[in-house]
């Protein structure tokens, strides 16, 4: 038996990161606070499986220790967050270029300028804009447009297609960047603050730091809500009375207990793991870089003979991902894929990406993610309402923008709008 109290303050629906952080805001306040989750564990969409001495993500992602809203709920020191490198190495015609950004990979100045993914003033244009948009204090533009006009307007075809477009499908997780240009703004600043890696104790430890902040008792798993009222939560496990409600599930569920409320579709990705069988210092010059495909959108947006989105040899930087000192392999495509003929595809992809035999390479794990991330097409209100009546607020990163800070960031909002409202 779960033990769900028959009574209590505030019910949060949903134990990912945005339910997590209004819970932990709402316990700071003095309100008891009781979460639900319909899940065996907390984390939503941020979980970590433990198979074989591997920790492997549900999807690949990673966190910018820069977030602003981590900073003030997470302890960074103890999350440990191995970081990646801060640039990419695009694969074009059996060459791999790195790009990065100079000043943190100086190394690679040179390759970045002369790789072919555009004219080199368009690098520099682009680098400049970047830069430009992380001083910004905040994202003030009231006009939004599809990022992938912005782009090719701004910085031409050439380096859209060769280096931006790979990349950020793999951020945005949708092909065409039909994504709004605030959100790529948004996360352009993340990036130029900051690193993004891993935990190095796996993905879902953000979540678990969360959890821990609150009192012992307040989380009860294997709970599905079924319908809410502003006084009360009706779960799977019985009734539990409240003076108000946080709605903190993913978008589609929300839509189920509130079916008057607007929810944006999904896009969705597939995450193999793979063991190599060299070590990883034979791959990406033994670094976790993310290598992505010059030519995976050359004219076509779906090319099944390059599956991939991008790829990463994680434990060159985290080697908790795998004991016994292995090499683990993690490569996603958009969409959802399960064959075996889809894995056959991905493994050679890779042999082209990485340039080694990947014949022998274990595969260990297929994760494919239909509601990855919520679709937010331009024009996106990157702070959406979060009270939806008195006693029902609504949190979830659809209500802001599809990351984890965009997440967090929801849920402190809805705890702050349910105390203003003084319930
Ligand atoms: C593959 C992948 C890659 C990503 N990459 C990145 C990245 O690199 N960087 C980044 O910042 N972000 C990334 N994200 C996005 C980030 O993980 C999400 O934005 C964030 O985790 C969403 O948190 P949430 O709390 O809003 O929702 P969720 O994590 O979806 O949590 C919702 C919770 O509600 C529960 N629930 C649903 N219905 C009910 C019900 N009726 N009753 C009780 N409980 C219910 C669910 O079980 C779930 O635990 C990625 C996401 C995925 C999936």
């Amino acid at each position: 038996m779960s033990g769900i109290p028959s009574k209590t303050d505030v019910v949060v629906i949903g134990a990912g990161v945005a339910g997590l952080a209004a819970a932990r805001r709402l316990a700071i306040a003095g309100r008891e606070v009781c979460v639900i989750d319909a899940s065996e564990d907390v984390g939503g969409r941020i979980r970590t499986d433990k198979v074989d001495g591997l920790l492997l993500d549900r999807g690949f992602q990673l966190y910018n220790p820069s977030y602003p809203e981590g900073i003030s709920v997470l302890d960074l020191a103890a999350l440990d967050v191995k970081s990646f490198s801060p640039g990419v190495i695009v694969s074009i015609d059996g060459r791999n270029y790195k790009v990065a950004d100079p000043k943190r990979e100086p190394t690679w100045a040179i390759d970045s300028l002369l790789a072919p993914v555009g004219k080199i003033s368009s690098k520099l244009k682009f680098a400049r804009y970047a830069i430009g948009v992380a001083l910004k204090k905040a994202n003030s533009e009231s006009y939004d447009q599809r990022t992938d006009a912005f782009l090719v307007a701004k910085f031409g075809k050439e380096l859209t297609d060769k280096i931006l477009r790979p990349f950020l499908a793999g951020v945005f997780l949708e092909p065409e960047l039909a994504t709004s240009k605030r959100y790529l703004d948004i996360a352009l600043k993340a990036f130029v603050a900051g690193t993004p890696g891993v935990p190095s104790a796996g993905m879902q430890a953000i979540p678990n730091q969360l959890a821990a902040q609150l009192s012992s008792g307040s989380i009860h798993l294997n709970v599905t809500a079924k319908a809410v009222a502003s006084t009360m939560v009706r779960t799977d496990q019985g009734d539990i009375r409240c003076r108000s409600v946080v709605i903190a599930t993913n978008a589609r569920s929300a839509a189920l207990l509130i079916p008057s409320l607007k929810v944006p579709a999904s896009n969705a990705v597939t995450t193999w793991y793979h063991i190599a069988d060299c070590a990883g210092t034979e791959l990406t010059e033994g670094k976790s870089t993310l290598v992505v495909d010059g030519k995976k959108f050359d004219g076509n947006l779906d090319d099944s003979s390059r599956p991939l989105v991008n790829t990463v040899v994680i434990t060159n930087s985290a080697p908790t991902y795998a004991s016994n000192g292995r090499t683990l392999v993690s490569s996603s495509a958009l969409g959802v894929h399960s064959s075996t003929q889809s894995e056959l595809q991905v493994r050679s992809h890779l042999a082209s990406l990485y340039k080694v035999p990947t014949g022998n390479w274990t595969h260990v794990a297929t994760y494919p993610i239909p509601d990855a991330l919520p679709m937010m097409n331009a024009p996106h209100d990157v702070a959406q309402s979060v009270r939806l009546s008195t006693g029902v607020y609504i949190a979830g990163d659809y209500r802001q923008v599809s990351s984890i800070n965009g997440a967090l960031a929801s849920g402190r909002r809805a705890a702050e709008a349910l105390l203003t409202d003084d319930l």
